[in-house]
């Protein structure tokens, strides 16, 4: 089965000013272009793999020798749907309910999240995650690293790789991190939870 490289689900200029289309068409156009391809073409040389979901390769974890650019296939989709247009602001429903349970308050939840993704030393992630319990915590992870792989549900994640953000930022992630805030989608946080 050929992965898909999903088209963004807004225009690339509608995350402006926060993230530019400049960021957007090499993110997107470029690098996660890059990791499906790549992908794929590992792929053709494993057909024992070939037929499993990306969640189910991304759960192999390195055993299946196509991690890095499966987990990256998967964080990026992730991502752009953690983004919207429309985002922003205080979360809604029962994302609310869980964070102010968990956290006492979204400021609280936000200097936490903020600050993991923000001393996430080099290239990763930062990720909103359930466990089996259906407990939140934000978690961060290495290079490809992704939460599907310790067992963990995904609701929300930040690209920290420098591709992100270096165009419109350069080296000041912190920047960044409060464009995130602007843009994060709540509905894709409560599909998720
Ligand atoms: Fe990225």
């Amino acid at each position: 089965m050929a992965h898909t490289h999903p088209e963004l689900p807004y225009s690339n200029d509608a995350l402006a000013p926060h993230i530019s289309a400049e960021t957007l068409d090499y993110h997107h156009g470029k690098h996660h272009a890059g990791y499906v391809n790549k992908l794929n073409a590992a792929l053709e040389t494993k057909p024992d793999l070939a037929a499993l979901s990306l969640e189910d390769l991304v759960k192999r974890g390195a055993s299946s020798g196509v991690f890095n650019n499966a987990a990256q296939h998967f964080n990026h989709s992730f991502y752009w749907n953690s983004l919207s247009p429309s985002g922003g602001g205080a979360p809604t429903g029962a994302i609310a309910d869980a964070i102010n349970s968990t956290w006492g308050s979204f400021d609280a939840f936000k200097e936490a999240f903020t600050s993991e993704a923000g001393t996430h030393f080099g290239s990763g992630w930062a990720w909103l995650v359930k466990d089996a319990s259906g407990n939140l915590s934000v978690t961060s992870t290495h290079d490809a690293g992704c939460p599907l792989t310790d067992g963990l549900t995904p609701i929300l994640t930040c690209d920290v790789w420098e591709h992100a953000y270096y165009i419109d930022y350069r080296n000041a992630r912190p920047s960044y991190l409060a464009a995130w805030w602007e843009l994060v989608n709540w509905d894709f946080a409560n599909a998720n939870l």
